[in-house]
């Protein structure tokens, strides 16, 4: 049997972070079988489905690398051959016209409510002969549920979870303009695109007692199905959006990568072992159904972004440096020159071993592209006191005789510096760095000083030498 799973996103809003982990889960288990994994989008809600949300969720997916098999199929688009097998349940006697006006329904639900029972429908029409019919009501389409017995669903994640027939009413098939309820569509939906498994969110689960009513009425086979606990914030309580309950584009915005998100939502819910660190080609060779947490797991910024920082150093220095440029160029006001590329990939190695997001990257890199004289941040300003600027001066022109300008002499030479001034070397070395990158945090500055070139290491020294 070849695996098929799908991702089913209603197009009301952006690819939020729970959905790109369903996502995942699905991917994963395709790749990992050697299956297919679909894509079908969600779009029946007319009102609140836009073009805008689908875009958003490709987009979501694509940046997130889960790339779907063939074409992403529009549920609305199917909507002749969802009434079609409503049409032919009706035939087979499995389901039954309704002919209730809004009013009695609501007479029904009033009268539930004041008996303090559930509110379902109460199968008046079940029966009920056509003939019976009131001219002029457009009837719905109901299931014609089982009223006994139980209906049992072998979870792959929650195990076997039974619910009693009579818990469950007749639902709507098709409303009375002729259109499919979201339970048929996405039950003949499932089964026409041979999904073999259903991997979602567990608030799903209600759904399911019903989808499978209806995959019983249909006589067809029934998928797997794996209800995923749902995340939640670190205080144990339902995602908001101050936990992370945003858009996978927010994601990216924050300056976290793909392969970090990849993982960390891995780790929200499955695990192997005490791995933290799963790159995806671990993760689709390792991806099983079984280690699946049966608990809600709690969203964590701060995991996220020890992975991101993990990644980032990994990560290909071109690659990051097309990252950061819109972010500098935004910053700057300019667009950057091929020079500037290609000094912040010489520097990037040095960058990234301390950047925990590209955010960070962006902002740790922007020294070296600065416009002169750099602005000084209050720390290396007090390190640019007179004393400082003294030395700094006498460094300059140490430096503009050195013949070789590289980390290693640089260094000797601040050194032989410093210990000629009965100074340690760090009285030096801090104002130079003050100098060169206005900061006093940076990445080891004999680097950064070979890397910025004999030219602009000297005109900045001399710039915070004169600094007042
Ligand atoms: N469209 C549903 C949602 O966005 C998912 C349905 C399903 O996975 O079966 O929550």
């Amino acid at each position: 049997m070849t695996v098929v799973t799908r991702f089913a996103p209603s197009p009301t809003g952006f690819l939020h972070i729970g959905g790109g982990r369903t996502a995942l889960f699905n991917w994963l288990y395709a790749r990992n079988t050697g299956g297919k994994f679909l894509l079908r989008i969600e779009d029946t809600d007319r009102q609140r489905s836009t073009q805008a949300a689908v875009d958003a969720i490709l987009d979501g997916l694509q940046w997130l690398g889960l790339d779907w098999d063939g074409d992403a199929v529009s549920q609305f688009e199917r909507k002749d051959r969802h009434a079609e097998v409503a049409h032919q349940m009706l035939a087979a006697g499995k389901a039954y016209r309704c002919y209730c006006s809004p009013e009695e329904l609501e007479e029904m639900r009033a009268a539930q409510k004041a008996a303090g029972q559930p509110m379902r429908y109460d199968g008046r029409w079940r029966d009920r002969p056509e003939s019976d019919a009131p001219p002029g009501v457009a009837p719905v389409i109901r299931l014609k549920a089982p009223q006994e017995g139980q209906t049992v669903l072998n979870d792959l994640v929650q195990g076997e979870v039974t619910v009693q027939n009579a818990q469950l009413d007749d639902l709507i098939l098709l409303r009375a303009d002729g259109t499919p309820t979201y339970l048929l569509a996405v039950v003949v939906d499932d089964h026409d695109m041979n999904v073999t498994h259903v991997i979602r969110g567990d608030d799903h689960l209600t759904n399911t007692f019903r989808q499978i009513q209806i995959f019983h009425a249909m006589g067809w086979d029934l998928p797997r199905f794996g209800h995923i606990p749902l995340i939640h914030g670190p205080d144990g309580a339902k995602l908001s959006k101050r936990h992370g309950a945003l858009g996978v584009d927010a994601y990216r915005d924050m300056g976290y990568l793909p392969e970090a998100v990849r993982n960390y939502l891995l780790r929200l819910g499955w695990s192997h072992g005490d791995d933290e660190i799963i790159s995806t080609e671990q993760a689709i060779e390792w991806f099983n159904l079984e280690s699946i947490g049966r608990s809600p797991s709690r969203f964590d910024f701060a995991k996220l972004e020890n992975l991101n920082a993990h990644y980032m150093r990994l990560a290909d220095d071109t690659r990051l440096v097309g990252l950061i440029a819109p972010r500098l160029e935004a910053d700057l006001g300019r667009s950057l020159t091929d020079a500037d590329r290609d000094l912040l990939t010489r520097a990037m190695n040095g960058l990234k071993q301390r950047a925990r997001t590209v955010v960070d990257l962006a902002q740790s890199a922007r020294f070296y592209v600065a416009a002169q004289p750099l602005s000084y941040d209050e720390k290396a300003s007090a390190l640019l006191d007179e004393k400082g600027r003294g030395l700094l001066k006498e460094l300059a022109e140490a430096f503009a005789g050195e013949p070789d300008f590289t980390a290693a002499a640089l260094e000797a030479q601040v050194r032989a510096f410093a210990e000629a001034r009965g100074e340690k070397l760090g009285k030096v070395a801090q104002p130079l760095r003050a100098a060169l990158t206005g900061s006093t945090v940076s990445p080891p500055i004999f680097e950064v000083a070979e890397l910025l070139g004999r030219e602009a290491t000297l005109s900045r020294i001399r710039d915070a030498a004169g600094a007042a």
